[in-house]
C-alpha cells in the first residue's frame, strides 16, 4: 500500500516518497544521497548486514554493480578487497585467487581447481594401467 511514509517492495526494499524528485524511490538511495551525494551510474547502494530495511548510514555501502553481485553471491568485502570461501576447501581467499568463468567465478579457489586437474590425470593414467594390466 503506497501512503505517505512509504512501502515495501515485494523484494522487501522500503520505497518512500521523495518530495524533491516528486517520485518514489528507494529508501537506501535516498539516505545515501542525503549523506554523500548523487549515486554514480553504475553504482549501488549495499546493506552490509543484508537487512533490506536496515537503512541507517552506517549500513549503507556504495559498491559497484559487479561487487554488488558477487557480495550477494557469498563474497565477503574487506578494505576495498573481494573475498570469497572456496566451495572444495572453505578457505576464505581474495577473489584473485578464482578462476573467472564466463559467468561469474569459479566455485572452486585455483588451488582446488589445479589439484582436482591433477588428481583427474592421476586418476585417468591408473585406470589406464589397470586397463593394460588385464589385458
Ligand atoms: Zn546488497
Ligand atoms: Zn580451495
Amino acid at each position: 500500500m503506497k501512503n505517505k511514509n512509504g512501502y515495501i517492495t515485494e523484494k522487501g526494499y522500503k520505497r518512500i516518497y521523495d518530495k524533491n524528485q516528486k517520485r518514489y524511490r528507494m529508501e537506501h538511495n535516498v539516505i545515501w544521497e542525503q549523506h554523500y551525494g548523487k549515486i554514480l551510474e553504475g553504482m549501488q547502494v549495499h546493506h552490509i548486514d543484508h537487512n533490506k530495511l536496515n537503512n541507517d548510514i552506517s549500513n549503507l555501502k556504495l559498491v559497484d554493480s559487479l561487487t554488488h553481485k558477487r557480495i550477494h553471491s557469498g563474497c565477503i568485502e574487506k578494505d576495498g578487497v573481494l573475498y570469497k570461501p572456496c566451495k572444495k576447501c572453505n578457505e576464505l581467499k581474495p577473489i584473485d585467487n578464482y578462476y573467472k568463468r564466463k559467468v561469474g567465478i569459479s566455485p572452486w579457489c585455483k588451488e582446488c581447481c589445479v589439484k582436482n586437474a591433477v588428481d583427474n590425470k592421476r586418476r585417468r593414467k591408473q585406470n589406464g594401467n589397470k586397463q593394460e594390466s588385464i589385458r
